[in-house]
């Protein structure tokens, strides 16, 4: 695996004192409690420049009330997705090591205060037997989960990582990405956990509200609000450059973690010279075991939650936004065009859940899932009613394209003279090992239509490289 190295510069920042300042954001909600519709129209006119947003344009964004001026902004929305990402889908698969934990998050069906869970932790061999099913399935891509206890230390969750890269199971099976949700650690141990070979580091605040967080947070270590908000300087500070945030909207009013999640943002790009690589956005879901799950008091519906990821679209244009296999599939595909960019595809999420797919895993999973479509099943779906090309790439990552260093790559709008190609390449390799006869035909249509819309160099040299894939080459990438 090439690995670059990136100094990352940290700007000196105290732990002590937090960054979102509640007032100010109630401040710029309340300033723009009506927009007009001119200011709705500056503020979208101002993202498509695809420079981002301020804190109040968000604010205005997030208070129109006017259907007509909301299908505006998701027109723009999706032509940001289009010019930036393309129509490319990035897919991956949740992995859930250890549902074990010794917090109490009273939304989550792994609190330590839920006897009726069925704990377990993955062993070496069990996780094994579970990267081969989504080896099988054709996922490159692994979202590693892991509850907060001792059992998952650095160390364990090292271990597992090197352990799920290890396996080359079938045809091209081998996991080329492991992305990873756990517990945010010391900067001594986020060092430990770099040398893994980590993707992301994935960590959500869940609330920005700190009397919120307060009170949904009983016991353990993830009480501490401040310990938590400041797990990406210390990630950065650790050299770990590709961090994921997020909020679980439906704890506390959605407008104000929207804002505080972008203050988020900007703190990290002030501090630490780059922004998160992705943001994801969870709704809590019912979970057994968790009264607040079954009636969340924030929540959120569907029109709502289609403005909260078409904002995000607008105010952060760069940053990828990751779509759970958590929402149903009709949503899904709605959320897609409006900027979404990665899904996770065939989900389970309790510990050994793919092996065990067979039977009911409800007395150990952490919430149900709204989608309980395979992975084929999403693939042909994306390729026939979304126009979408399924992406298994991982090359940015391991030419060492991470980091602020990415950030400039994107910037430049260089997306498209990697990204897209990888794309057709690794779906090709996909199509060619994994895809049933249906779906190979419908995959290799959307390949040419692909390829007639490139550049006549670029179609060539695209070209050069399906042809070895078909020749039997694999991971090929740019
Ligand atoms: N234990 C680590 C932590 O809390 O950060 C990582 C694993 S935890 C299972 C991953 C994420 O699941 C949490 O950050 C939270 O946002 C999300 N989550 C918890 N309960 C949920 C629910 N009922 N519905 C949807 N998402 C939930
Ligand atoms: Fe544990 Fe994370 Fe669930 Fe909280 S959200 S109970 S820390 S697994």
């Amino acid at each position: 695996m090439t690995s670059h190295h990136h100094e990352i510069c940290i700007r000196d920042y105290d732990p002590t004192v937090s960054f979102i300042d509640d007032k100010a954001i109630w401040e710029a909600i309340n300033c723009a409690a009506e927009p007009t519709a001119e200011q709705v129209r500056a503020v979208l006119e101002k993202a498509r420049q695809c420079e981002g947003l301020s804190i109040q344009d968000t604010a205005i964004l997030l208070q129109t009330q006017d259907n007509t001026l909301i299908d505006e902004m998701f027109t723009v929305a999706r032509e940001i997705k289009n010019i930036i990402y393309g129509n490319r889908i990035v897919l991956f698969a949740p992995l859930y090591v250890s549902n074990h934990c010794a917090n109490s998050c009273s939304y989550c069906g792994f609190n330590a205060d839920n006897h009726e869970l069925k704990r377990k932790t993955l062993k070496q061999d069990e996780i094994r037997k579970e990267v081969e099913i989504l080896e099988e399935m054709g996922h490159k891509r692994i979202l590693a989960v892991y509850g907060e206890h001792p059992r998952n230390n650095v160390q364990a969750i090292v271990d597992s990582i090197q352990t799920m890269y290890s396996v080359k199971h079938g045809k091209s099976g081998e996991i080329r990405r492991i992305n990873v949700n756990c517990a945010p650690m010391s900067t001594e141990d986020f060092k430990v956990l770099k040398t893994a070979a980590i993707g992301t580091y994935q960590c959500f605040q869940e609330t920005y509200h700190q009397d919120t967080y307060e009170q949904v947070h009983l016991k353990g270590k993830k009480k501490d609000y401040l310990y938590r908000l400041y797990a990406m300087h210390r990630a950065m500070e650790a050299g770990i450059d590709d961090v994921g945030i997020g909020a679980l909207f439906g704890l506390y009013d959605h407008r104000f973690e929207l804002l505080a999640m972008l203050t988020h943002v900007q703190q990290l790009e002030k501090d630490c010279g780059v922004g998160p690589h992705t943001i994801s956005f969870p709704r809590i879901e019912p979970a057994h075991g968790s009264q607040l799950s079954e009636k969340p008091p924030f929540e959120v519906d569907d029109e709502c939650f289609k403005r909260i990821v078409a904002i995000t679209r607008l105010a952060v244009p760069y940053t990828g936004l990751i779509m759970s296999t958590r929402e149903s599939a009709e949503l899904r595909k709605q959320l897609l065009e409006l900027g979404v960019s990665q899904i996770s595809a065939g989900s389970r999420t309790a510990p050994g859940g793919y092996q065990d797919s067979q039977n009911d895993q409800h007395d150990a999973e952490q919430f149900s899932l709204g989608d309980h479509r395979g992975m084929e099943e999403i693939i042909y779906e994306l390729v026939t009613q979304s126009d979408s090309v399924p992406s298994f790439c991982t090359g940015c990552y391991r030419k060492g394209r991470t980091g602020d260093h990415f950030m400039g790559l994107a910037k430049q709008q260089f997306i498209g003279k990697f990204c897209q190609p990888n794309a057709l390449i690794t779906f090709k390799e996909y199509l060619n090992d994994y895809a049933c006869e249906k779906t190979r035909a419908a995959g290799n249509e959307l390949i040419e239509r692909e390829l007639a819309k490139m550049s006549p160099a670029r179609a060539r040299n695209v070209k050069t490289c399906l042809d070895k894939t078909d020749a039997g080459e694999r991971d090929i990438y740019l």
